[in-house]
């Protein structure tokens, strides 16, 4: 699997919450606490592994109260300055 398109500092675009936190293949994002995963992110209605909710859903949970579920709230940060931006 190739990993998507890096910004300056590296990292590649989480599909949840659309900072760049990413830096290896299904990794999980700190700031929305999604993992990164090829197959939810092409089936954005798959609640399936490895996130049990669907990408549509989470991103939906991420602007409603900052992570993929509520449960994993505590677990995430703010993004830094280098997560912000694509270039
Ligand atoms: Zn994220």
């Amino acid at each position: 699997m190739e990993l998507k398109r890096l910004n300056k500092f590296g990292k590649a675009q989480c599909a949840c919450c659309g900072y760049y936190t990413i830096k290896e293949i299904a990794e999980t994002c700190p700031v929305c606490h999604w993992e990164e995963n090829i197959f939810q992110e092409e089936n954005q209605n798959d609640n399936d592994a490895p996130n049990y909710i669907s990408l549509r859903e989470a991103r939906g949970n991420f602007q409603k109260f900052g992570a993929k579920k509520l449960e994993f709230k505590e677990l995430t940060r703010e993004p830094y300055s280098e997560e912000l931006e694509g270039s």
